[in-house]
This record gives structure tokens, C-alpha cells and sequence, in this order.
């Protein structure tokens, strides 16, 4: 893979991909404002495409920029996040709020894929590497009502096996 990325750099200079890196992350700025603060969930896909494009210009900004020292710079952050999160859960009392839309799933165990379900509507896939559909439902849910998500997590009524 990094060799794709070193052709790109090569192809057609760091300047240019530096500048299709800013509007790459432009694009992306633009598509998770229409899927998460204007709700566009019809965006998904187009919302998944920029993460896409924004992934592989991030990498090759890594390869430009020092690889090696950005990867160690990522280790620290991440451990210092790691911290930061076991701390503030040692303190957390909330409470859980009661739920108010329901959450389904579809799992196909073929690809270890869960498909996710908010009152009946597709939201997005996730892979779960121990094949635990549940887990996967878990984290999303979880996940969407940490960031403010206007969906709250009810038990998984639905799984249907492909
Ligand atoms: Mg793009």
C-alpha cells in the first residue's frame, strides 16, 4: 500500500497532492456537516467516499511529512486518550436515559458484517472481528448517544442470519 502512495507523491509532486489533500478534507468537512448536523442520512454513501479520499491523502501526507515520527506522535496521543477516557469513567454516575428509538441489526455471519437499523431504517455496516453482532450494536449505539446522536439505544429486537 505504501508503495501506491509513494507512485502518487512521484506522479505528480508533494505540492499538488498538498493541495488535493486540502480539498479532500474540504469535502469531507462539507459531507459530515450534510450527514450528521443537517441528518442528510441519504448521504452515507458520499459521506463514506470523502472518508475514503481523505484516508488515502492522509496517508500520503504521513509519507511526506515523516511517517515514523507522526506514527509515534499517534502512540502517545492515543495512550493519553486512553487515559483520559479510563479516568473520567472511574467518575461517571449519569444515568441512563430511557430509550426512545429502536435499534435493529441484520448480521451476516459469511462477512462478519452487521448491519445496523434505526426504526426500521438503514444507518450503516460494521464489521465485528469476534462475531459478536451484539458487540457491534453495542459499540454503535453507545458510540452515537456519546456524541449527541439524535438516536438512543434500545435492545436489538431482529437478527436475521444470511
Ligand atoms: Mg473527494
Amino acid at each position: 500500500m505504501n508503495q501506491i502512495y509513494k507512485r502518487a507523491i512521484e506522479h505528480w509532486g508533494a505540492a499538488a497532492q498538498v493541495s488535493m489533500a486540502m480539498g479532500e478534507m474540504g469535502e469531507l468537512t462539507a459531507e459530515l456537516n450534510r450527514f450528521h448536523t443537517q441528518n442528510r442520512k441519504d448521504r452515507l454513501c458520499n459521506l463514506q467516499d470523502e472518508i475514503a479520499d481523505v484516508q488515502i491523502m492522509l496517508n500520503q501526507l504521513k509519507m511526506m511529512h515523516g511517517q515514523l515520527a507522526i506514527e509515534e506522535i499517534m502512540e502517545q496521543k492515543l495512550a493519553r486518550l486512553e487515559s483520559i477516557i479510563d479516568g473520567q469513567q472511574q467518575h461517571n454516575h449519569s444515568t441512563i436515559e430511557p430509550p426512545k428509538n429502536v435499534f435493529t441489526y441484520e448480521y451476516n455471519e459469511d462477512e462478519g458484517l452487521t448491519t445496523i437499523f434505526a426504526n426500521g431504517q438503514y444507518v450503516t455496516e460494521l464489521v465485528e472481528e469476534n462475531g459478536d453482532p451484539e458487540a457491534s450494536m453495542n459499540w454503535f449505539a453507545k458510540a452515537y448517544s456519546m456524541t449527541n446522536f439524535a438516536l438512543e439505544y434500545q435492545h436489538p429486537n431482529n437478527t436475521t442470519e444470511a
